[in-house]
């Protein structure tokens, strides 16, 4: 549901509000409400959520690699090679297509 309400006036009655609908703030709103938080708002400043998502891969919405192995994924990022084992290891590509499978998109 897209609330189109003032802030001050609608957020008082959710249990968790996120700051940005990019791929992060929708991706954690979901996890949270599939979870145990009962409601959950997105608070996006743009006209549209997920602007990046949908322009990303060339217009494809490419949100992940066929590459299973944290250590190989994270040798092909120009930048950030060392820290993004750990997040890779936490939240694998297989994990992120396991997450999109079985949802419903449109
Ligand atoms: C041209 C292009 C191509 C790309 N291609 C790929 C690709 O092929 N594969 C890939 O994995 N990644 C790709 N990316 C990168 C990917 O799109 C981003 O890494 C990802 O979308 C980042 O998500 P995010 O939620 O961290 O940030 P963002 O997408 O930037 O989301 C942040 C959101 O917060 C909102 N916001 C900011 N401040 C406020 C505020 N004060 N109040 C309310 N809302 C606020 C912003 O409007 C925005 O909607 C591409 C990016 C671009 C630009």
């Amino acid at each position: 549901m897209i609330c189109r309400e003032p802030p001050t006036v609608c957020c008082m009655h959710y249990d968790l509000i996120v700051i940005g609908g990019g791929a992060a703030g929708v991706f954690a709103a979901i996890t949270c409400a599939e979870r145990s938080t009962k409601s959950v708002l997105v608070l996006e400043r743009t006209v549209q959520l997920l602007q990046k998502v949908k322009i990303s891969g060339g217009g494809r919405c490419n949100v992940t690699h066929d590459c299973m192995d944290p250590r190989e994924l994270s040798a092909h990022y120009p930048r950030g090679e060392k820290a993004l084992i750990g997040p890779f290891n936490r939240f694998s590509a297989a994990d992120t297509i396991d997450w999109f499978t079985g949802r419903e998109w449109s």
